[in-house]
């Protein structure tokens, strides 16, 4: 197995209705990519696709891949565009299930968001809104699951 540091969230930065084999086909028709950008990826009602064993790396956080577990929720913009925290009840419950899972397995992993991992240029220890490169799982994850 894999030495794992982090489960980290994300969001798909899609409409909640995106289809997972149209995601998937982003993935390798564009982005060229060999490997799966997350582990497991959630629909809006819930159900959750394993797309890539967790002994395998997905490409979910560019240079931390080898160490780190990656999970979605489809959805994370509004209508024009814009980073919320859409998260259905459902999708919630999933993400809680599969973080619970990998925290038993891993108890030394972190769990965190996509944006955590921007550099925290003024170097206080937090990644502050202004040094996010980006959005992503648009919600703050270490707050939320800090008690798994
Ligand atoms: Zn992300």
């Amino acid at each position: 197995m894999r030495d794992i540091k982090f489960l980290v969230v994300h969001c798909s930065a899609s409409g909640q209705k995106t289809k997972v084999k149209d995601i998937q086909a982003y993935w390798k028709n564009v982005l060229k990519w060999k490997s799966p950008g997350y582990h497991v990826i959630i629909e809006a009602d819930g159900t959750a696709h394993e797309l890539q064993p967790i002994e395998l790396p997905s490409n979910g956080v560019a240079g931390f891949n080898s160490k780190i577990i990656n999970i979605s929720y489809i959805g994370g913009i509004d209508k024009d565009g814009i980073p919320v925290d859409n998260r259905t009840p459902e999708q919630k419950e999933t993400l809680l299930r599969y973080l619970k899972r990998w925290k038993a397995m891993f108890p030394k992993a972190k769990i965190q968001g996509h944006r955590d991992f921007s550099p925290d240029k003024n170097k206080n220890g937090i990644v502050d809104k202004w040094e996010r490169i980006k959005e992503c799982p648009c919600f703050d994850a270490i707050p939320e699951y800090k008690d798994l």
